[in-house]
Order: C-alpha cells, then structure tokens, then sequence
C-alpha cells in the first residue's frame, strides 16, 4: 500500500518533533539556568543553581538541572557557556577566567551519553547572538551584530540567520579588537589594548582612574575613594548630575563607539545589539552619532544600534533555539 503523500516516515518524525521545545542551558561563572525554549521563547520557570566549582561539579549541576524538566518531550539539550567551543564535538577548546580547569572538558560527549537526546554546546555570545537575531524584527536581516557588554565584550556574528563561526571557532571574539596603541593597558588575554581594556568594566573604571588624578573631593564626590571606585558609583554620579562622572561615562561611549566602528567597516551589518550589564547605562543615540561620525558614510549611516530585547535570558534561548533549527534542518 502507498503511503498518503507527505506523510511517510520522516515528516511524521518531523511534525511529532517540530514542536517540541528545547532546553537552554546558560552556564555562567555565578550560576547555571535552564528553562524549555519553544519558537524562540521561554515557556516555563527558569531553573537555577549556584555555579559549584571543578568540572565533575559543574557537569553534575548540569544533570541535576536537566533532571528538573521532562527530557521525553525534548528535542534535544542547548548549552551557552564561556569560552571558545568547537560547535561540532562540542568540546570547550579555549580558556575561561569564569569556569577554571573547564577548557578540554568534551561536554556535548559527556552529556549525550549520560541523556541519550542531542546536545548542542554554544559559546555564550554567540548563543545570545543568535537569539537576538532571530526576534521578529530583526530575523531578515542580513547581519546583526550582537556585543555583550560586562566583566569582559562578547560578540555573536549572525548573517543571514546563520552563526558566522570563523575558521576555528573564535569569530566573533570583538573583546581583543585593538583599539589603541602604546600597550597601555593590558587585557585579561595578555595583549595590550584590546577593546574590552576600555569598554568593559574594569576598563570603565580605568578611564575613571586616568580622568580623576589630581581632581579633588569638592570638584567631584566620586575622587573620594579612587582606588576602589566602581562602575555602579560612576554611572549614578553621571545621573545625578557630577560632570566629571558625565565626561567618564562619555569617554566610555567614545570607547564603545571605536570597537563597533571597527566591526561595521568590515561587516557592514544592518544592526549592532547592544546587551549584558552593562548595556543599560548606553546612551543609544549618543552611540549611534559616535559610530556614524566615524565611519565611511555607506557603512555608518544605515546602522541602527539596538537595546537587546532578551537581556538575561537570550543565552538560553539562543542554544536551545539551535537545537531546534538543527532538528529541522536535518529532517527536512
Ligand atoms: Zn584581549
């Protein structure tokens, strides 16, 4: 007997199966969520535990997690995690400051063994990446950028729907862009003047440090305690009104301006997404004049410079959304 058209084996699979949510994991240096992620959403509680140290620990939370959602009604498992992964074995192949002794650990291997559902393991940048491209309004574009902005700079390069990964796995690691020369500052990685020495964190507090020598306390509350300031007492002192907070937080700007300029002119993408902890103090329209100043008028005038619309949540949805779209594309 023939079969009904469109309906043999595969498509059935592929109906039973296309609909089924994935979990996304995000696995960060504090602590470990997951939630199920269906057509680039959360649909349930997120679950989390504290980040336990070592390895055997670290993958041990990970199963107990899993442990807390049905894995019949899985498609499969997403993992964002620090560090450089090589997105076919799914084995962490670069260092992380976060996540000691986690570089090597052959995670997807690991996992699928003990699960017996596909594992996908993502970098976190690139994870959240691929999320933001795919919300409504951007998912036709050709290529968005997207920059996490906190302890370090992440990015995820996706054009044309696709994550952009480079010849082995390191695309997309804006952070170590040069923008200054003179080794004046040095970078977690051990090169001088990469961008996040500027555009992260510390490096906001950096030009802080650089911009209040020789201010005093009556010019400017925030000289009180230098050697300990932080970005938090920084941003709230511009808010509040302190010009020298104004000029640190505009400097910072100037800084995330270089970095964005540099990715345009050899990208050209419709849009940069901007998220992370530090994505909130961003003046977005000031950041779009910066990069437009600076770049050559094809390139920085079209750019449009966005808000993340998914913020803590898109490395979890972007890695649980691969596993999806990597289902279908399979079964198709
Ligand atoms: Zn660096």
């Amino acid at each position: 007997m023939s079969k009904a058209k469109g309906l043999d084996e595969t498509k059935i699979d592929k109906i039973a199966k296309s609909h089924m949510p994935a979990l996304g994991i995000d696995l960060g240096g504090t602590n470990i969520r997951a939630a199920a992620v269906r057509d680039n959403e959360i649909i349930t509680e997120t679950e989390r535990i504290p980040t336990p140290d070592g390895r055997d620990n670290i993958i041990e939370g990970i199963l107990e997690l899993i442990s807390k959602f049905q894995k019949d009604v899985l498609v499969g498992v997403g993992i964002a995690t620090a560090g450089i992964v090589n997105g076919d074995t799914g084995e962490i192949i670069g260092s992380t400051g976060n996540l000691p002794g986690w570089s090597g650990t052959p995670l997807k291997q690991v996992l699928e063994a003990k699960l017996g559902i596909p594992v996908h393991v993502e970098n976190d940048a690139n994870a959240a990446g691929y999320a933001e491209a795919r919300i409504e309004a951007l998912k036709r574009k050709r290529c968005v950028v997207t920059v996490t902005l906190g302890t370090g700079i992440g990015g995820g390069i996706v054009m044309h729907g696709r994550l952009f990964r480079g010849a082995n796995w390191a695309a997309g690691e804006v952070g170590h862009i040069k923008i200054a020369l003179d080794n004046k500052r040095l970078c977690t990685c051990g090169l001088f003047d990469c961008w996040e020495a500027y555009g992260a964190g510390r490096g906001v507090i950096q030009t802080a440090q650089e911009l209040l020598e020789g201010v005093t306390e009556a010019q400017s509350p925030l000289a009180k305690n230098v050697d300990e300031i932080t970005t938090y007492e920084i941003f709230d002192a511009g808010d509040a009104g302190d010009i020298m907070a104004q000029k640190i937080v505009n400097r910072w700007h100037e800084h995330i301006s270089h970095g964005l300029v540099n990715i345009a002119h050899i990208l050209n993408p419709d849009c940069f997404v901007i998220t992370g902890g530090l994505s909130e103090n961003i003046d977005f329209r000031l950041l779009e004049d910066m990069v437009a100043d600076r770049s050559l008028p094809r390139v920085g005038e079209s750019i449009e410079i966005r808000q993340s619309a998914l913020q803590g949540q898109a490395g979890i949805i972007g890695a649980a959304q691969f596993v999806s779209d990597e289902f279908l594309s399979t079964r198709k």
